[in-house]
């Protein structure tokens, strides 16, 4: 139960979206500093400032670009990092852009170097230059683009090199989300779906949600095709039944948290140690425990990063069960 989105998955999110400020649930500071940047915009008939969002996956960044593009009435063009392979892949869509138009750009971080100049440019001056030839007889063509507001996404704001960074108006950072915030997101689904569930059961959904709505709502979900297929009412045995089954432990770790837990506490002895050498343990790419796992292990008081490498706290040794040794 990672916190990415399967493909499948997409079209019930699509369907579960808020999609304005209004119905976009916590992260209060985040819609409060949205709000001023789109209504100034509003005002002097302009694009907004470029906008940054950084968090671990399932908090809402995509979300929260659909919800610029709709409060500005403005089409949104999406496209990732990944896809953006060559500067001419950025070129294409750029000079695509209508008047005023959104740009996403999911996971920036991972698009190709050669684009992020161009995007410098395109960023500041709402001009691009494409290169036409090789060697000494190349020239370069510039073009001019329609005004547009990007937002970019990513897990960590850290990962980006600094001009980019810098290139952005308003950095946001999304948090993790409060129990009572998540028990908004999964009342608000469970209406959408047509699902009944009691007050109880939506509390306990919500602590095991990992504090990301994206869980939330999938969990939501597991426990409605549980009470379908055993003809139970949506409560809170249902809801224990439906996640025990899914191997969602009471503190909402995931199986990848639970490995990263284990390995620092057990094989490293509760650490430290770094972040490469730990994601060769678990068999992961750094940047997905770095990004995904840590952020929440860091949060849930289970680990803490120092100098030195990770390390488990009393309470992650407490966790897995395993005593600690009296020299620690
Ligand atoms: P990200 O782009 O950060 O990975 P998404 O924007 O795709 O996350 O959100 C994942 C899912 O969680 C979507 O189905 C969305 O409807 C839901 N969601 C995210 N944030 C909120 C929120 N603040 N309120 C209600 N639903 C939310």
């Amino acid at each position: 139960l990672s916190a990415q989105a399967t493909p499948t998955e997409l079209s019930f999110e699509g369907a579960l979206r808020p999609g304005s400020l209004d119905e976009f649930v916590g992260q209060a500071k985040v819609r409060k500093q949205l709000r001023l940047l789109l209504d100034a915009a509003t005002i002097q008939q302009r694009s907004p400032d470029h906008i940054l969002l950084a968090g671990p996956p399932g908090l809402g960044k995509t979300t929260l670009s659909m919800i610029v593009a709709a409060e500005l009435e403005k089409p949104l063009h999406q496209t990732s990092g990944p896809a953006i392979q060559h500067a001419g892949d950025l070129a294409a869509v750029l000079s695509a852009l209508t008047p005023g138009e959104v740009l996403f750009i999911d996971e920036i971080h991972r698009m190709a170097r050669s684009a992020e100049e161009m995007l410098y440019l395109a960023m500041e001056d709402f001009r691009i230059d494409i290169m036409v030839g090789k060697g000494a007889g190349a020239t370069s063509i510039p073009l001019e683009l329609a005004p547009f507001t990007l937002v970019g996404a990513t897990t960590r704001a850290g990962l980006l090199p600094n001009p980019l960074r810098d290139r952005f108006g308003f950095t946001a950072h999304l948090e993790f989300y409060a129990d009572d915030e998540l028990a908004d997101v999964v009342r608000r689904a469970a209406r959408l779906l047509d699902f009944e569930i009691a007050p109880d059961g939506i509390g306990e959904i919500s602590r095991r949600s990992r504090g990301t709505p994206r869980i939330a709502n999938r969990l939501l979900r597991r426990v409605r095709d549980y009470c379908l297929v055993h003809g139970t009412p949506g409560d809170t045995e249902s809801v224990h039944a439906a996640l025990h089954l899914y191997d969602v432990d009471e503190q909402g770790l995931d199986r990848l948290d639970r490995e990263v837990l284990y390995a620092v506490v057990e094989r490293f002895g509760g650490g430290p140690v770094g972040l490469s050498t730990l994601a060769v343990s678990v068999g992961e790419e750094a940047e997905t425990i770095e990004s995904v796992v840590e952020p929440f292990l860091v949060r849930s008081g289970l680990l803490t990063r120092t100098p030195r490498g990770r390390m488990a706290t009393r309470r992650a040794w407490e966790a897995t069960g395993i005593p600690m040794p009296d020299a620690l």
